[in-house]
């Protein structure tokens, strides 16, 4: 196992505090990974920076070349990536392998083709004898921060844009789900000239607070909470950083009367409890339709029951673990909070999983209300809740009512009243139909306090380059 960091062209172990790293599954440390000392991440940021210099000059085509090789670098080695994601996150195999890994593998395909095509304005005399024309150049050292849910795609979706934009990076995994970024860091290594990724490890107050009040770094980006957004935007005030916000979310998910049922109840399951509903997109928050209500919370709670999860062998299972005791402890507590109203049923679940691993069982909060804590909360686990809404106003206002932006969904056989309620919707995505489904030439991400950065797509391109105008007097 990899367990050493990544500064310039050095392998480093950290010098610091020692941070457990824990199997979900069982509760058991794999190993214990020091953090980097202030000298280290020092000596990262000062890599990236002196890095910046020729990266930033080399052509889009030679980037792309680099990202094709990393891509096809990770999928040699996708068996062995998906089993230590499965082992440090304590994911179903499965889950990794084939969803995971072939979406990594394509966001650095994606942007070794975007960076050689990025659109723009056209260059022309809008002031006579003066041609402008628009740049897109790399804006420095880009210090990137990543959260556990999905450590190695978050990994993707910041590192491929960054450096497909000419950017250097330092970049800092979860400290609770750091193996997949260390053992990519060796191949990045190979591949990269040196300096080009650094890789630091450490917990948020204290490598993670260097980092995003370093004068050296010129943008931070950022997975995680809304709280730790809110201290990023703080940091990078005092020099005025570039920030990329990819916060929480809570995402609504309207289910009109004439929806098809069948594909309602089989969405919810999957979309609901992906990753034990550790994803910001996750389809939490259901609004149902006055009639389609009973049918809809009886069908959900019967086929959620049939989630497997926590079995011996693992290619049955479809969830994982949550991914610390504090978290499966913070999902139990939103439950419990949640049961103790009267107009509350828990139709399924409800209780912690068995044994010493961090599970928590699938579950459904039937006959929630909008003020609840359960409807407003982003509780980051296997917990779905479903409230009863008579107007298409209501559900649109109740699923607008919300700190978050990022995403949500409509269902309904009725293409009209879809269109019209996903226009209506102040979220970053609307699923007509569907909830969940990312791809990488879309953008992903939010509104509000959900954050403002996009994460795949061209526009991730733009937001990982500064515009610039050149201007030639000519007469
Ligand atoms: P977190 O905010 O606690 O941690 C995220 C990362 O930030 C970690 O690497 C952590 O070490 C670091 N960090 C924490 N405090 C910091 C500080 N003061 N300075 C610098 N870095 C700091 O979040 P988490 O618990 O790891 O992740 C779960 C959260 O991420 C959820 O709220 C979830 O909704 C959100 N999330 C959002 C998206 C999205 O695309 N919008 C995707 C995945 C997860």
């Amino acid at each position: 196992m990899d367990t050493k960091m990544l500064i310039g062209s050095r392998f480093e172990k950290g010098t610091e505090t020692e941070e457990p790293i824990l199997n979900p599954k069982t509760g058991a440390a794999i190993l214990n990974l020091p953090e980097a000392s202030q000298a280290q991440i020092e000596a990262a940021v000062l890599a990236a920076e002196n890095a910046f210099v020729t990266w930033s000059r080399t052509t889009p085509a030679q980037r792309s070349a680099y990202l094709l090789k990393i891509a096809d670098r990770i999928e040699a080695a996708a068996q062995d990536f998906a089993a230590l994601e499965a082992l440090n996150c304590g994911k179903p195999i499965n889950a990794v392998l084939n969803d995971e890994i072939p979406a990594i593998v394509d966001c650095y395909r994606f942007f070794a083709g975007a960076v050689r095509s990025m659109p723009g304005q056209v260059a022309g005399e809008y002031i006579p004898g003066h041609t402008s024309m628009v740049r897109r150049d790399a804006i420095g050292v880009v210090a990137s921060i990543a959260p556990w849910n999905y450590p190695l795609m978050m990994m993707a979706w910041k590192l491929a844009p960054a450096i497909a934009g000419g950017n250097t990076v330092v970049f800092k995994p979860s400290e609770q789900t750091p193996l997949t970024a260390l053992k990519l860091a060796k191949i990045l290594a190979e591949i990269l000239p040196e300096g080009v990724v650094n890789v630091v490890l450490g917990r948020g107050d204290s490598v993670g607070n260097t980092l995003i009040n370093h004068p050296k770094v010129n943008m931070i980006s950022i997975t995680g909470d809304v709280a730790t957004g809110k201290k990023v935007l703080q940091a990078a005030a005092k020099s005025v950083k570039r920030t990329h916000l990819e916060l929480g979310g809570k995402a609504p998910v309207i289910v009109f009367d004439d929806a098809d049922l069948g594909a309602v109840v089989n969405g919810l399951r999957a979309f609901g409890y992906y990753n034990a509903g550790q994803d910001c997109t996750a389809a939490c928050r259901i609004y149902a339709g006055k009639k389609i209500y009973d049918k809809l919370v009886a069908d959900l709670s019967s086929a959620v029951s049939t989630i497997k999860y926590n079995r011996p062998d693992d290619t049955e299972n479809e969830i994982g673990p949550l991914i610390s005791r504090r978290q499966r402890d913070r999902v139990s507590s939103f439950v419990e909070r949640a049961s103790e109203l009267k107009h509350i049923e828990i139709t399924t679940g409800g209780r912690p999983g068995e044994g010493s691993g961090f599970f928590y069982q699938p579950t459904v909060v039937a006959g929630a209300l909008q003020e609840d804590e359960i409807v407003r909360r982003e509780v980051f686990g296997p917990v779905v809740s479903v409230t009863r809404f008579s107007e298409v106003d209501e559900a649109v206002n109740w699923a607008n009512d919300s700190d978050y932006g990022l995403a949500s969904s409509v269902w309904t056989k009725d293409v009209s009243r879809a269109m019209a309620t996903a226009a209506r919707l102040q979220y970053g995505c609307t699923w007509i139909n569907t909830h969940f489904m990312l791809t990488n030439e879309m953008p992903h991400g939010g509104l509000k306090q959900s954050g403002y950065g996009k994460d795949m797509s061209l526009y991730a391109l733009e937001d990982y380059t500064a515009v610039r105008h050149v201007m030639v007097a000519h007469g």
